[in-house]
């Protein structure tokens, strides 16, 4: 039986909405993965480390029967590709990609913290997340709506698709 997860995309250099789209086939092209949905593209303020670009964001829903350990390594491959530098916490990056949601799964392994730890936390995870999941739960959370009515400001707005 294939597993549903949710995976969290962002990217604020080098043209992120084009990272982005670029991004969703790829996903789909890992082995033993299908992409099922994408959300809009979010445009959304940094965090954190607040002197750079603004980011896009979005959330993408795969089944997929890899396990969670080999999906974030097919992640990480393809942040890779993308040029993905780590420089620093909260740095300016071409690409990211988090695994937000496993099934139900609660994960606590080095390297690998399923759901997302700061997921609750994010607008702009949880505003495509429910684009495409309205009923979506956060293990040991409760509903992402509720977290989402926690944490917003105002909501983020959709950029339309690059050609
Ligand atoms: P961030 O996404 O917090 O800005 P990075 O993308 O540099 O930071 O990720 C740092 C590490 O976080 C990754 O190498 C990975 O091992 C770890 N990590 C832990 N849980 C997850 C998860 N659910 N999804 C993606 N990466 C995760
Ligand atoms: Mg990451």
């Amino acid at each position: 039986m294939p597993h549903i997860a949710f995976i969290g995309l962002g990217s604020n250099l080098e043209d992120p909405r084009s990272q982005l789209q670029r991004a969703f086939a790829e996903l789909g092209g890992l082995p033993e993965t299908r992409l099922v949905a994408r959300s809009s593209l979010y445009r959304s303020a940094p965090m954190g480390y607040l002197d750079q670009p603004e980011f896009v964001n979005a959330v993408a829903k795969i089944e997929t029967t890899l396990t969670p350990r080999a999906l974030l390594q097919g992640l990480l491959q393809i942040e890779h590709r993308h040029g993905r530098e780590r420089t620093f916490r909260n740095a300016p990056r071409t690409l990211d990609m988090d695994i937000l949601l496993y099934d139900d799964e609660q994960l606590h392994e080095h390297g690998l913290t399923v759901p997302h730890p700061q997921m609750h936390l994010r607008p702009f995870v949880l505003q495509p997340l429910l684009e495409i999941a309205p009923d979506a739960a956060i293990p040991g959370m409760g509903r992402a709506v509720m977290a989402f009515e926690k944490c917003r400001d105002k909501m983020l707005e959709a950029l339309p698709d690059v050609a």
